[in-house]
């Protein structure tokens, strides 16, 4: 679906948003779960276009649910995989590959976990980490020659290398994990750490100085209404208060997400 001219949001994956940059050259910003390369090519040809013109796969950062079909997709149409250095590890022989994890991967402390219901830990057995090499790494200004440029803002805390690649001639901004968009406002990501949160507000920060038309997240629907504004009312609230206090002002909803993640199927299970 296309979000505004040269921005599509691709229809039929499973985890994240992934979005496809439409010029000479393509790019394609996160992938979901792995399991979507087909349907990201399908979506490709379905606009007329060759998956071959696709050149780049860019990762807002390296949680499964976003880089899993990234070195598919590599493998189906020769894109190169980028992202901040700080999302990567380097193995004995010299290889960049993507870091594995998810987003419980520091996991909540025991007393939080108690508080939103735990529910065992079914969803890890329905995903698959694969070797992801990531053949160019990205920092602060880069720009990916791509319908306009897209500039790279490293906005650390959601992840050490957490990335919003911003589209210059659309005035595009993609907010990867860093925020949500929530129903009827945009809201922060739960960290179990202070100085993270800290880290990331400071990131959040940077994002008051932008000029943006539209807002695409790492999941859930595109903001095309008062981004500026929404986005700068988020930074306005302070997210600097002490973990058990975030977690008993949202554990209804920290229960509900636990609750639907966790479900065998979740991940995986067709269009949402
Ligand atoms: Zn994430």
């Amino acid at each position: 679906m296309e979000i505004t001219p040269g921005v599509h949001r691709i229809t039929d994956i499973n985890g994240s948003n992934a979005v496809l940059i439409v010029d000479e050259q393509m790019a394609v910003v996160d992938t979901g779960i792995s399991g979507n390369g087909e349907s990201i090519v399908s979506y490709i040809k379905s606009i007329g276009r060759d998956p071959r013109d696709l050149r780049w796969i860019l990762v807002t950062h390296f949680h499964f649910d976003h880089s899993g079909s990234a070195q598919e997709l590599h493998e189906l149409t020769g894109a190169k995989i980028v992202s901040h250095r700080a999302e990567t590890e380097l193995t004995p022989e010299g290889k960049s590959l993507l870091i594995k994890g998810n987003e419980g991967a520091e996991g909540p402390p025991k007393i939080y976990s108690w508080l939103m219901g735990r529910r065992g830990n079914k969803r890890t057995q329905e995903i698959k980490y694969h070797d992801t090499e990531v053949h160019e790494t990205v920092e602060e200004d880069d720009v990916i020659p791509c319908l306009g440029g897209i500039r790279i803002m490293h906005t650390p805390g959601h992840t050490p290398g957490s990335i919003c690649p911003v589209l210059e001639g659309p005035r595009v901004l993609f907010l990867g994990d860093s925020v949500l968009n929530n129903i009827n406002r945009l809201s922060r990501p739960l960290m179990w750490d202070r100085n993270r949160r800290r880290e990331l507000d400071t990131s959040l920060r940077r994002l008051r100085e932008l000029d943006s038309d539209v807002a695409m997240f790492g999941h859930g629907p595109p903001l095309t209404d008062d981004v500026n504004n929404k986005v700068r009312g988020l930074t306005d609230r302070p997210y600097d208060l002490p973990t058990w206090k975030i977690v008993l002002k949202n554990w209804r909803t920290l229960r509900k997400w636990r609750e639907t993640t966790s479900k065998p199927g979740h991940w995986g299970a067709g269009p949402k």
